[in-house]
């Protein structure tokens, strides 16, 4: 008899705590580790330094979201649909100590506006129904090690649910159900549940946060006959018809679960759990997370039977249900894999990407195989084209060289030939002419009397004469004819010209073409080793890890990316480290020339050196010497940006400030501060106040005495000039770093000569972090030496 259905999808908000007391102190120096932009819905998971990771959820509340707030984004829209008729869910997930108690279950006795989901769901329902017609009653539960127990009556501790066959609703008849009239004995009941609760715990020697506590809210309303939609053709119901009719109830059932804390408890003995207890206390607790996972996949099965949790709320999963989850988070960095694993159960939750990934994962390794061979496919017939191609180059050059000195060749003997030829032939006949004339010349000067005869003589040699110019002629017209012969062998010497300016046009167009092909191989080979081990994440990272050294400079950039994006991951940074990641990476930062491989590793490294194990096996492998020889051959900044985050890093191990200034790291991070880059100079403030503060601790334990070394090495000038700089990033670390070096009388006289006092002046009453302020201002207060120099300027303070 329900009216409608409703989107099934779960609604997922984001809570963030607020930093507590103990947070504010040790994390002073930090940054949150989740960044909220409500207005976008978005919440920023920070990674590094460097770098985070954007999610969205439905809701984005921020640690200064008020108790009524988070009600009505998260819980209200449940409540009025059960109100409605339908099933509802609102659940809280998180770590331990992350709100969700304090989101579900505050009772606001003190406080009005402290109370929690719970509370004023009842206010709402009660609020809503009718105390004649209608019945609200509740069933309060704790689910623990895959019991169930009755909160309302601690002798029934183990209660059995029951799952009609037909509509696969589940119910408890087992479970204590009490009727609610009032909120004020709603109020006591939640007290007295409590109450079983803390008492069942004690007794099975184990805390709240390990069990599962659910609250089932039974709603039944009868529905008044004038709200139904008349049936009757003509509108003339009668009053008979409608008094005929069955009372129309609605069941509506609210369960609200506050869930065991999230964190894993795999470690066995832990509060005394041997691993077979600590396994089944997270039964529940991952059965749920499969489930979702399953629903939002879209998954033919989903392990609904694995749990008594997920049998529970199947009924809540199902298609009329309206689930809301509420993740909770703290702002802690040092809870940034508990974080990171709440966030990602919230996004799964609400289907996104992170889960096609999942069912992608199956086929990752076929998928690998086919681009492996697709890729050597690729690189063979290219390599096996290019090869051809170059040879049909080769040989169409010899031949039209050798075509064209051929032709030269006989063009030249040709023209010799004829040359000679002609010359010959003109010198001889000129010879004959002249003999002839010399001959006539005797003659004539013997027989003066025979001048007929000379007539004659005459008519003779102008035949000859005109013979010879005939000859000449002929002569030249051959020269004419080889000249056009030369000028057509040179056309076609031009027009193999051409032919080679082709075909070097073609080499062109053929080498562009092979760069890309380049390219995209280069990709599908960085796609490849992602793929690589996300298949096998061992034998992946391996294969990754002997690329670092491959012969093929590309192959060792696409390795060195590929080892940097899984570096960035917390979750892998182990792995990379055991199969001996971090130590090729330092190698590769001495053995390599190029920028990109020292930019890439060093980013890499500095993402390994968050971890206390690693900095400690950074700095023994000669961590330092490899990051300041890639920071002086470095030229871009953000090569210096990673160098300078990695010797950051290290300067905040208490184990290491000896070792680590030693070797050069202060050096090393002063020394970058010349590129002047914002990014670059904020990892160097950092550093130097990472280390000014485990110099602090070092000092007032009295494990170290005498100047700081950063003051011995240089810094203070740095310091000074930086300690109001605009960049906020820069000058509060600067600020604390300042603080930090004058809480220590052995310091007070170079800082007074550096001009760093009037820097700690500044900073105690203008620094706009009020604990900073303070902090400064109370060291300033308890130095004599500062003091007297106060007032020996005669400035009162
Ligand atoms: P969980 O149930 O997840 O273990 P709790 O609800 O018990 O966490 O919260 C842990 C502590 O943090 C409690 O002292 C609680 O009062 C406090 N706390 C949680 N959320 C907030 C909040 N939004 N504002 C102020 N204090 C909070
Ligand atoms: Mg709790």
């Amino acid at each position: 008899l329900y009216s409608s259905s409703v989107p099934g999808r779960v609604r997922v908000a984001v809570r963030l705590r607020p930093r507590n007391a103990e947070e504010s102190v040790a994390d002073a120096d930090f940054a949150d580790c989740v960044e909220l932009q409500p207005e976008f819905k978005r919440l920023k998971l920070r990674k590094n330094n460097w770098d985070a990771d954007t999610y969205e959820f439905d809701e984005v509340l921020t640690e200064f979201a008020s108790q009524k707030r988070v009600y009505e984004v998260v819980a209200k829209p449940v409540v009025e649909s059960v109100l409605d008729g339908y099933n509802g869910t609102v659940m809280a997930y998180g770590q331990t100590g992350t709100g969700k108690t304090y989101t579900l279950g505050r009772l606001g006795e003190e406080d009005t506006a402290d109370r929690g989901i719970i509370v004023r769901a009842m206010e709402d329902i009660l609020a809503d129904v009718s105390l004649e017609s209608d019945s609200v009653s509740v069933s309060y539960l704790q689910l623990y090690m895959e019991s169930l127990q009755d909160l309302l009556d601690p002798t029934n501790d183990n209660i059995s649910i029951v799952e009609d066959p037909k509509s696969g609703d589940v119910s408890l008849p087992g479970a204590t159900l009490v009727e609610i009239r009032d909120q004020q004995s709603f109020l006591e009941l939640l007290q007295l549940g409590e109450a079983h609760r803390y008492a069942a715990n004690t007794r099975l020697n184990t805390e709240s946060s390990r069990s599962h506590a659910l609250l089932m809210v039974h709603v039944k309303r009868s529905v008044k006959g004038r709200e139904l939609p008349h049936s009757s053709q003509n509108g003339n119901s009668t009053n008979m018809a409608k008094s005929l009719r069955p009372t129309l109830v609605r069941k509506g059932k609210l369960v609200v679960v506050d869930l065991a804390g999230s964190e894993r408890i795999d470690k066995s003995g832990s509060e005394g759990h041997t691993l077979e207890e600590a396994k089944s206390i997270n039964l529940s607790l991952s059965a749920l997370g499969k489930c979702i996972n399953a629903l939002a996949e879209n998954s033919a099965h989903v392990p609904v039977r694995d749990s008594k949790l997920t049998r529970l709320l199947r009924d809540s999963f199902g298609g009329t249900a309206r689930t809301s989850l509420v993740i909770t988070i703290g702002p802690s960095p040092r809870h940034r894999g508990e974080t990171t694993s709440t966030i990602m159960f919230g996004q799964r939750a609400m289907k996104v990407e992170n889960m096609l990934k999942l069912k992608e994962e199956f086929d990752y390794k076929s998928l690998a195989r086919k681009l492996d061979i697709q890729l050597d496919k690729l690189i063979m017939e290219h390599e096996r084209k290019q090869k051809a191609f170059e040879e049909e180059i080769e040989r169409i050059t010899t031949d039209t060289q050798n075509q064209i000195s051929e032709a030269e060749r006989n063009y030249v003997d040709a023209m010799e030939k004829e040359r000679l030829k002609y010359q010959k032939d003109y010198m001889e006949s000129i010879k004959k002419l002249e003999e002839k004339w010399m001959m006539n010349q005797h003659k004539l000067g013997e027989r003066k009397d025979q001048t007929a005869s000379t007539a004659e003589e005459v008519a003779e040699l102008k035949k000859l004469l005109s013979k010879e110019t005939s000859l000449r002629k002929a002569a030249e017209e051959e020269v004419n004819n080889l000249k056009s012969q030369l000028a057509q062998l040179k056309m076609s010497e031009a027009s193999a010209n051409s032919e080679s300016l082709k075909l070097r046009k073609m080499l062109e167009d053929e080498a562009y073409r092979k760069e890309k092909l380049e390219g995209e191989i280069s990709m599908l080979q960085t796609q490849l080793l992602q793929l690589s081990f996300e298949a096998d994440e061992v034998l992946g990272l391996q294969k990754i890890l002997s690329l670092l050294e491959a012969e093929d400079a590309d192959v060792r950039i696409h390795a060195v990316k590929v080892v940097a994006n899984l570096a960035a991951e917390e979750s892998n940074q182990q792995k990379i480290v055991e199969a001996g990641g971090l130590t090729s990476l330092l190698l590769l930062l001495g053995s390599s020339e190029d920028e990109t491989i020292h930019r890439v590793a060093a980013g890499a490294i500095a993402n390994l050196a968050m971890n206390e194990t690693n900095q400690e096996l950074i700095m023994s492998e000669g961590g330092i010497r490899l990051l300041s020889i890639t920071a002086a051959n470095a030229e871009d900044p953000q090569t210096l940006r990673m160098v300078a985050g990695a010797i950051a890093n290290l300067c905040g191990n208490d184990k290491l400030q000896n070792k680590l200034r030693g070797e050069g790291g202060i050096k090393a991070l002063l020394g970058m501060v010349k590129c002047g880059h914002p990014d670059v100079l904020a990892q160097v403030a950092r550093g130097i106040a990472n280390f000014a503060k485990c110099e602090s601790r070092a000092s007032a334990q009295g494990s170290k005495t005498g100047r700081s070394l950063l003051i011995e090495d240089g810094a203070l000038p740095w310091i000074v000039q930086n300690a109001n700089n605009d960049a906020s990033q820069i000058r509060r670390h600067i600020e604390l770093a300042v603080c930090h070096l004058a809480q220590h009388e052995v310091n007070a006289r170079d800082m007074i000569t550096g001009g760093a006092l009037w820097e700690l002046v500044r900073i105690s009453q203008d620094c706009s972090r009020e604990d900073i302020r303070t902090l400064a201002h109370r060291t300033l207060t308890s130095s004599p030496t500062f003091l007297a120099e106060l007032r020996r300027l005669r400035i009162d303070y």
